[in-house]
């Protein structure tokens, strides 16, 4: 009888690597974000291997969530949660729960924690767990076991690894033997955000960072054909980008003593707490009208930005005129170039949204909203998505049947 324990098991284990291979959907799904891309960089010379797949593929802009930032928008896209729901509500951000700590991009520490992320169940998470194999070439969140689960692959965000070597991995990840080849991966690219903060629209430096992803791109768009592995492939950004000037700059030190709050986040907006509890002072001085930014207590937030009812949403939020930047003290970036986070129906925050293989048919589709992405994404690689803000109705034409 005991003998026929190890026989059984191995059999089951048989069974089960085979019924897990059965669930990978046919052709796997490469979504790849460019921060910071402007739709209208298309069709400027520079994107070659863009617009081929647009014009074998749909394309649309897309309206990010607010506040159009990195973070939060990465978040929703791969969970179909806004910001405001995530708890990913600014790339900088307080947690109550967390008294004197606070999540930024350059604190690992906390921005490495899954306290932050645990909050919703990224794509490559609900992936695994239904047996479709996923892999991460960075993604906001990727690095961190949300919920206790991590792509099969993933690597430590590192911006010094180059477009073309980000590139190779995912390469590398696709030739392999169909039995430990992902079926879901991401890929993603700062440096057209990082010209863009620094640099104007139409400026050299700026073109030459869009020109290089593009051809990072037709890269892996040519070794996909070269080794025969057919792919859908989405392309999204995050969000827009838009002028900043030195001459557009609303000075918090002029409005408040310094002392007197904690800024959690500058520039498009700021999230303010008072430094002590409920300082009226802080609340006064800066709830008042203002030429060129307004602020609100969070209860306040008018709701079409749908912002504002989580605990990470800090007391008060003043959300600068549209190209305008609010600062205490000196600005993070040098205000020659552009930034985002203002209001995400301005057209100057629109994304990209480029979707082109074998289950995507051809067109052009009406601009819709960035949660939307996450359905689809579910339906491509053949996953039961979460309940989500995202709507599966809006994309759902676009895949072949
Ligand atoms: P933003 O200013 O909102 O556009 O944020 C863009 C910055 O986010 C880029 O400069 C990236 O270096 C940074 N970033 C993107 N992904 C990650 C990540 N996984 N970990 C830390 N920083 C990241
Ligand atoms: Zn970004
Ligand atoms: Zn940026």
């Amino acid at each position: 009888m005991t003998r026929f324990v190890p026989l059984v098991l191995a059999l089951l284990a048989a069974l089960t690597s085979q019924s897990a291979l059965a669930q990978q959907p046919a052709v796997p799904t490469i979504l790849i974000s460019i921060d910071g891309f402007r739709p209208d960089y298309l069709g400027s010379g520079n994107t070659p291997h863009l617009d081929a797949l647009a014009a074998r593929g749909t394309i649309a802009e897309m309206r990010p969530s607010f506040p159009t930032k990195t973070f939060p928008n990465h978040t929703a896209m791969i969970t179909g949660r806004i910001p405001d729901h995530s708890g990913i509500v600014s790339n900088n951000m307080i947690d109550p729960m967390r008294p004197g700590k606070s999540f930024s991009l350059g604190d690992a520490r906390q921005a490495l924690d899954a306290f932050w992320w645990d909050q919703v169940e990224p794509l490559w998470v609900t992936a695994e767990k239904a047996g479709v194999r996923a892999a991460t070439m960075f993604w906001p969140g990727s690095e961190v076991a949300i919920r206790g689960v991590r792509p099969q692959d993933w690597a430590r965000y590192d911006e010094h690894v180059g477009n073309l070597q980000r590139v190779n991995t995912v390469l590398d990840w696709m030739r392999r033997p169909a039995d430990i080849r992902p079926r879901f991966v991401t890929l993603y690219f700062e440096s057209v955000d990082t010209a863009g903060h620094r640099h104007a629209a139409g400026s050299a430096e700026l073109d030459a960072a869009i020109a290089n992803v593009d051809a990072a791109i037709g890269r892996l768009v040519a070794g996909l054909a070269a080794m025969d592995r057919p792919a859908n492939i989405v392309v999204v950004s995050d969000h827009g980008m838009a002028a900043v000037s030195p001459e557009r700059v609303v000075q918090l030190d002029e409005l408040i003593e310094r002392a007197a709050y904690v800024a959690v986040d500058t520039g498009p907006f700021a999230a303010i707490e008072p430094a002590v509890g409920t300082d009226e002072r802080v609340f006064d001085a800066l709830l008042r009208p203002h030429e060129h930014m307004q602020c609100w207590r969070k209860a306040d937030i008018p709701p079409h930005f749908r912002y504002g009812t989580h605990a990470r949403v800090a007391a008060i939020f003043c959300l600068a005129e549209n190209g305008w930047s609010i600062l205490s003290g000196p600005a993070e970036y040098p205000l020659a170039g552009g930034s985002h986070g203002w209001d995400n129906q301005w057209d100057e925050m629109r994304a990209l949204f480029i979707a082109a293989g074998p289950s995507i048919g051809q067109g052009a589709h009406q601009p819709f909203d960035n949660v939307d992405v996450y359905p689809l994404l579910a339906r491509l690689i053949g996953v039961a998505p979460l309940a989500s803000d995202g709507d599966a109705a809006t994309l759902a034409g676009i895949v072949r049947r």
